[in-house]
């Protein structure tokens, strides 16, 4: 039988440091530990193939990526959306993620130390003090600094962190995976529609599974 879902583990070539699981995110809550996840990435067993074509060209330039974000439990998606009602942000339903359905990925290069290479911004557009605002129901300077997460996004003075962006952007869709263009971290399979949302029960024997097609 075939996984729904194949697990993606830290080695020489990638990171997994799930931003979701601990507290450095835009929720400021263990969100993956509360709905036993932890720091374990998931993937479609299609996205681990395309990721075996990123590990060659992550060696050939002596760079490394780290994965922030795989697979996401629909329960934790709407725990996110409660916490978090900013429209555009997340969205709007787990069936609507590509990460509910295994098919998305959250990145970013780092070099061979394991350092993150200068960008944008923080994946997703993270900052402790914006999260704080966020919390306090001010919006307008994290919208304005999601500019950032965006391909059009430019500027003369910050000409390495472009260049890392599109690297990155160049590295995974030449191996298969398609960019947002207004989240530089974020990829999703080709074809997402062949994928169905997969859900989550920890304590059950199928840990993962599909209510449509079982
Ligand atoms: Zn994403």
């Amino acid at each position: 039988m075939v996984n729904i879902l194949e697990e993606i583990k830290s080695d020489d070539d990638f990171i997994v440091d799930l931003m979701y699981c601990g507290t450095k995110n835009m929720l400021l809550q263990d969100i993956y530990g509360k709905v036993g996840l932890g720091n374990r990435c998931f993937v479609r067993p299609e996205m681990k193939e395309i990721l075996e074509k990123v590990r060659k060209e992550l060696r050939k330039r002596q760079l490394k990526l780290k994965i922030k974000d795989g697979y996401r439990p629909p329960r934790a998606h709407e725990l996110m959306l409660a916490i978090i009602p900013m429209v555009g942000f997340f969205a709007r339903s787990p069936e609507l993620s590509q990460h509910c359905h295994g098919s998305a990925i959250d990145v970013i290069l780092c070099d061979d130390a394991g350092k993150e290479l200068r960008f944008p911004c923080n994946v997703d557009g993270y900052e402790e003090h914006f999260a704080k605002e966020i919390k306090r129901g001010e919006w307008a300077a994290f919208r304005e600094h999601l500019e950032r997460g965006k391909y059009t996004w430019f500027s003369e003075a910050e000409k390495e962190s472009i260049d890392n962006r599109n690297l990155q952007r160049a590295i995974l869709e030449d191996s298969g995976l398609k960019a947002l263009e207004h989240e530089w971290w974020h990829f999703n399979m080709p074809n997402k529609e062949l994928y169905d949302m997969v859900e989550f029960d920890p304590s059950g024997k199928n840990i993962f599974y599909c209510k449509n097609n079982p």
